[in-house]
């Protein structure tokens, strides 16, 4: 669907000998370790979620001042600028949200609950608000001249990738129930 520039296939490892002096961590660590980098990889999904997202509402908002229909700018048919609006409030929000959780990365503070808490919102929100910036641009928005269509596409892997967000749930509400995980 997307992700055009980059290469996605599977990696197969078979007897594959590693030496000591490369290990990483101790022995039994692994798990933990690589569970552990995918809360700054997180931070990077909602980050680049926020960025799809605004990408869409700046695109968005330039067609619906362009565009007329009955006598005035679509953004001015109260139908298309509240759900533009509803598109920038959402996008500020995440953006918000994704750096709270990197305000606390950068001062050494646990951040693991915060990072699926931005994961979540920064994707659902790059999938809700470039799905409104199609609607915004009506046939326009679903054909490709427009880059609407691609950001609509670019923004589902979001919500799939570095842990699918159902598996972001899982995450808050572990912590939830104990604080210390
Ligand atoms: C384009 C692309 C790039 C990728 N890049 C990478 C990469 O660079 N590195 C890498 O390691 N992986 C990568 N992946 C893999 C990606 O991380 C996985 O596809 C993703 O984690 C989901 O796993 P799965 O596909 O096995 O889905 P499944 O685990 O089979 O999940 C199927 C469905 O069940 C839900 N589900 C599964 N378990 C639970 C549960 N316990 N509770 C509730 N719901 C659950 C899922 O949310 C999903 O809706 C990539 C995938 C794609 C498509």
């Amino acid at each position: 669907m997307g992700l055009r520039s980059s290469t996605t296939t599977e990696m197969h490892f078979e007897g594959v000998v590693i030496p000591e002096d490369r290990l990483v961590g101790a022995p039994g660590q692994g798990l933990q370790i690589a569970l552990s980098a995918l809360d700054a990889g997180r931070l990077g999904i909602a980050a680049v979620a926020v960025g799809i997202a605004q990408a869409a509402l700046d695109y968005a908002i330039e067609y619906a001042r362009e565009r007329q229909t009955f006598g005035r700018p679509v953004i001015e048919h109260q139908g298309v600028g509240f759900l533009l609006a509803d598109m920038a409030a959402r996008t500020e929000a995440a953006r918000a949200t994704y750096l709270v959780a990197a305000r606390r990365k950068d001062n050494g503070r646990p951040y693991t609950r915060q990072a699926s808490v931005a994961k979540l919102i920064a994707t659902d929100t790059a999938m809700a608000v470039t799905t409104d910036a199609v609607q915004v641009l009506g046939g326009a928005g679903y054909v490709l001249d427009h880059p609407v269509e691609r950001f609509m596409r670019e923004a589902k892997i979001t919500q799939i990738f570095e842990g699918t967000n159902q598996i972001q749930r899982l995450v808050i509400s572990r912590q939830l129930a104990d604080p210390t995980r």
